[in-house]
């Protein structure tokens, strides 16, 4: 019998397990309570990195994350969602260099690309920077890291899982019996039984998982993120500078990110925009042309929640922050264990149980 698996969610997480899911010969329903993309996932910085992510186990999920994307991208005629353009960071003080440095030799460790540019070559790979908005030298180079347009990337996962997508009906019901789910009912009064179930809820998996019994702590919380109109200016990559952090947006767009996440009026944005055009001068008189609010889905500790939950087996989590970078390698591992394939130890660490269980 061919499993009938409901998805929670259609952000970068839910596609991306509801493409594995499909790919392994499941029949996938995804369910969004409004549109695909239109939580989180649109909401994003969407750098793919593990720069300076801890523990080990983390940073390696985080690569193998990075590895996923170029696979993918490279598997895909003319992909678009994916680019690794590099990133550059610099530093303003001696203790954030410091900072920088510690970063820079603890990822190196783990044996991850990472290069110490002069000014000189930064303008090489960025040439319409401000050479007085860049330090002489100490500009950190990641160059396997870069950004994706998740967007694009779920428009690709869902129509390539061909699964049934429920759009605008959000999951208002679990029914659990004898151990397992066995219904899913949504607001729409829509009801199916279900073999498993996926929470890709993204920051509302908590409420998702009460509907089971389960309480997931989380601690989300907020980013601004502005966007320019089309500009003339050549930026290439992710771009990490002490007041503002920027990367293309496609169609010559621009999207800024301030480090503080200063509330999101439009003083504010302003002068997340006056930020870039230090840097950019090309940026000229353009302004902010939208605002997105997104809501980091952080579980308490800061780690992923992910795989099937021991006294709910049938009851799986896909949940995280960074998941533009996570989520399709941790959600394709999500997805094999669902049909009960062995995953090993991958997902040990990341586990529900680890707040369940009393130490
Ligand atoms: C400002 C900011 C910057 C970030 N920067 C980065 C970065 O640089 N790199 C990185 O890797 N990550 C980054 N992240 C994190 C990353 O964007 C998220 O981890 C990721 O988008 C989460 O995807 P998701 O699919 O879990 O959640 P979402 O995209 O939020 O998707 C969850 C979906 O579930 C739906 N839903 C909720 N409740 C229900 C319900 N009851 N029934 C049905 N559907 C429901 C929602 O409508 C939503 O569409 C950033 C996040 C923010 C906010």
């Amino acid at each position: 019998m061919v499993a009938h698996v409901v998805v929670i969610g259609a952000g970068v997480y839910g596609a991306a397990v509801a493409a594995s899911l499909a790919r392994r010969g499941a029949r996938v329903t995804v369910v969004d309570a409004a549109e695909p993309g239109g939580g989180t996932s649109g909401a994003t910085f969407s750098w793919t990195n593990s720069c300076g992510k801890q523990p080990r186990t983390y940073h390696d999920l985080n690569v193998a994350g990075m590895r996923a994307h170029r696979r993918l991208a490279a598997a895909v005629p003319h992909s678009d969602w994916y680019h690794e353009t590099g990133n550059l960071e610099w530093a303003a003080t001696d203790t954030a260099l410091a900072s920088l440095r510690a970063k820079v030799d603890g990822v190196l460790d783990y044996g991850y690309e990472a290069h110490w540019l002069t000014r000189a070559e930064a303008l090489d790979l960025e040439p319409d920077l401000d050479p007085a908005a860049l330090p002489d030298d100490g500009i950190a180079w990641f160059p396997r890291e870069g950004w994706v347009a998740p967007t694009r990337l779920i428009g690709h996962l869902l129509a390539r899982a061909g699964a049934q997508v429920v759009r605008g009906d959000a999951v208002t019901g679990l029914e659990v019996a004898g151990g397992a789910v066995r219904t899913v009912r949504l607001s729409s009064g829509w009801r199916a039984a279900v073999d498993a179930v996926v929470d890709c809820a993204g920051p509302r998996a908590a409420r998702v998982a009460e509907l089971a019994g389960l309480a997931l702590p989380m601690r989300n919380t907020r980013g601004v993120l502005v966007c320019t109109p089309p500009v003339a200016v050549a930026v290439g990559r992710v771009v990490h500078a002490p007041h503002v952090h920027l990367r293309p947006d496609g169609g010559g767009r621009l999207l800024l990110h301030d480090p503080e996440d200063v509330a999101a009026d439009g003083g504010a944005a302003t002068a997340v925009v006056e930020a870039a055009r230090a840097l950019y001068p090309g940026i000229g008189a353009a302004t902010a042309e939208s605002v997105r609010v997104g809501e980091r889905p952080i579980p308490e500790d800061g780690l992923p929640v992910l795989g099937r939950v021991v006294e709910l087996p049938n009851f799986h989590f896909a949940v995280s922050h960074s998941g533009a970078t996570l989520s399709l390698h941790a959600g394709d591992l999500v997805a094999a264990e669902v049909l009960g394939e062995d995953v090993g130890d991958a997902l040990a660490p990341f586990r529900f149980e680890r707040f369940t269980t009393v130490h």
